[in-house]
């Protein structure tokens, strides 16, 4: 079965063709900058590497170039739109309706609409891709996959927040939880390589945004992410958590706008607010040359992930393997070390030649007297799409 993974965000999208359920990746590719002149296409097969810049002006040029690129007599995969089953599409916000992957139909597309505000950024921007897909691919079957429901597990008393309760039941004002997929997946494999008896989780996702779920027997318990993917962690441009009062204080006595403190918060806050930098690397290579900035930078994000871990551990009462994941969590050793770095109470030891070794494949960082596992694995989100997808159809 070919599978189509589209994920589309707000000027990118991405995509991977996979075939079912060898999961063989066909090929994968990426636009970037949609709405500039200089949009970049990235497309990768077994045969060829192909990019591309063009003047793509919005996501439905995007799939076209796409849909011509798989199609392309020399280079391309497939033969006929007819030759793609199924089509999975990552989609952000699915509110409290969706906590299964789900069929798409007209009414599944009005409530992926419906809860656009929660999601500004990405649901308009995944249900474009939807309708696109329908209009190109006209034989295969869409699919939503959304990364809201694997949080579907957390009880009340995680995700309800303490303001008036009309406002939970009538509104729909909860902790939702993000980056599902991914923390689905990762902990899947974390279980298929530690066994069952390890049963006390903590999923770190530290990629351009980040987020931590404490998962008990596979299913997700609590998440730093909120109503919207902004709340926890400190992240590439997003604060994470903070006082709210600030918000006003911004507003009322200072003279921003709402949109300005929006903007603020999610685009020019976390790592880049702090640092100047947004790309951890830049910042690890600053934080060396003695840049004191990127320095309390790095402390203050292990710092954050510090507490969420205990915080997670009390909420589990216990703790058995920490996961670290994407970007970041696979690739800097340096940010795995601070956060692993006096942890005794936990008994939670990082043994520091394994930590700097790397691997595509999972690999366990901890030392042997570690009570607490600590493991890197690497994220697929688009495999996990196509799982999910296949599952549902097979
Ligand atoms: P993701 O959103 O999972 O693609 O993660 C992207 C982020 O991972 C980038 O912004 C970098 O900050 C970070 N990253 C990628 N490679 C490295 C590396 N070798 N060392 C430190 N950070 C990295």
């Amino acid at each position: 079965m070919n599978i189509l993974i589209i994920n589309s965000g707000s000027s990118s999208i991405k995509y991977q063709l996979l075939e079912m359920p060898t999961a063989q990746v066909i090929c994968a590719g990426m636009i970037e900058r949609i709405g500039s002149t200089e949009s970049i296409s990235t497309f990768k097969s077994q045969e060829y590497k192909i990019e591309k810049i063009y003047e793509i002006t919005n996501h439905k040029e995007g799939l076209e170039r796409i849909t011509a690129l798989l199609l392309d007599s020399e280079k391309g995969v497939i033969e006929s739109t007819e030759d793609i089953d199924a089509i999975g599409h990552r989609v952000v916000h699915g509110g409290s309706a969706f906590t299964e992957t789900t069929l798409i139909d007209n009414e599944v597309k009005n409530k992926i609409k419906m809860f656009s505000p929660l999601a500004p950024l990405h649901n308009p921007a995944n249900l474009v891709g939807i309708e696109m897909a329908e209009k190109l691919f006209k034989s295969a079957k869409q699919i939503a996959v959304f990364d809201t429901a694997f949080h579907g597990t957390v009880p009340e008393k995680a995700k309800k927040y303490a303001i008036p309760t009309e406002l939970y039941n009538e509104k729909g004002i909860q902790a939702y939880g993000f980056h599902g997929t991914s923390h689905k997946y990762v902990s899947e494999k974390a279980t298929e390589y530690l066994g069952n008896n390890y049963a006390k989780l903590i999923s770190i996702h530290l990629g351009n945004g980040c987020s931590i779920t404490a998962i008990k027997n596979g299913v997700s318990i609590d998440h730093s992410m909120g109503f919207a993917p902004s709340n926890g962690l400190i992240m590439g441009t997003r604060s994470g958590d903070i006082d709210h009062s600030i918000i006003f204080y911004m507003v009322n006595t200072l003279g921003y706008s709402l949109d300005e403190v929006n903007e603020i918060l999610n685009k020019k806050s976390g790592m880049l607010g702090l640092t100047g930098f947004n790309d951890l690397r830049d910042i690890e290579s600053e934080a060396s040359k003695g840049n004191t900035n990127c320095v309390l930078a790095l402390k203050m994000n292990a710092y954050r992930i510090k507490k969420y871990i205990g915080a997670y551990t009390a909420a589990m009462n216990g703790l058995d393997a920490i996961i670290f994941t994407a970007g970041i969590g696979e690739n800097s050793s340096l940010m795995r070390q601070l956060v692993c770095k006096e942890m005794d109470y936990f008994n939670l030891h990082l043994d520091n030649a394994k930590n700097e070794l790397r691997s595509s494949t999972i690999r366990e960082i901890n030392t042997k007297d570690s009570e607490v596992k600590i493991l890197v694995i690497p994220t697929n989100e688009e495999l996990e799409i196509a799982k999910q997808v296949f599952n549902l159809l097979n």
